[in-house]
């Protein structure tokens, strides 16, 4: 029997490529999703979800949630909630800020810096590891959960625009 694929590992030579995948990922959400953005600083896990939160059709300004903790943004069909924990000193902060109640059913949650709420923050169902290579990057997905696979697969199928510039290239 054919497994869907757990991991995905795409090469994103330059910004539009990262925004390409947040394009795929908005077309593959599913109500409950929660994904983890991993990597350094300025890997592009806010350009990730810039471009994410754009292609499901906000019109202004995606500000990162660095100060903030956490931007919210309503769609008619879903709450998006993106966090960055960055700036988080100890793990129960998520606990004391009530983020826990944000995790649900009905909810898309975007999480940078999940490692700084480690222990206190829901499992995610995918994961995205961000890392630089030469002047681009590489995007590392997996799935955590069965949600998280299906979300992977849709990714997976979702042909590439055919551009030679900002394409992700699948490995
Ligand atoms: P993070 O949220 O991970 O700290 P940001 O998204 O804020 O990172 O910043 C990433 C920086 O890298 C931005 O300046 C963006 O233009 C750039 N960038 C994003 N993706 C790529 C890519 N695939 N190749 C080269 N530069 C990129
Ligand atoms: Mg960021």
């Amino acid at each position: 029997m054919h497994s869907p694929d757990v991991t995905a590992v795409f090469d994103l030579p330059d910004e539009p490529a990262t925004q390409a995948l947040g394009a795929m990922l908005a077309g593959s959400l599913l109500p409950g999703l929660n994904i983890f953005l991993e990597g350094d600083l300025g890997a592009g896990k806010t350009t990730l979800a810039r471009a994410l939160i754009r292609a499901l059709g906000h019109a202004g300004p995606v500000k990162s949630p660095t100060y903030a903790l956490v931007e919210v943004y309503v769609f008619s069909s879903l709450y998006l909630y993106h966090f960055d924990f960055y700036r988080f000193e100890s793990a129960e902060e998520f606990l004391d800020a009530g983020f826990a109640e944000y995790f649900n059913d009905a909810s898309v949650c975007l999480v940078e810096w999940p490692d700084r709420a480690a222990g206190c923050v829901p499992a995610p169902d995918l994961r995205i590891r961000l890392r630089h290579v030469a002047d681009g990057r590489i995007a590392e997905l997996e799935a955590c959960s069965e949600r998280g696979r299906s979300c992977l697969s849709k990714i997976a199928s979702t042909p590439a625009d055919g551009t030679s510039c900002g394409a992700p290239v699948r490995r």
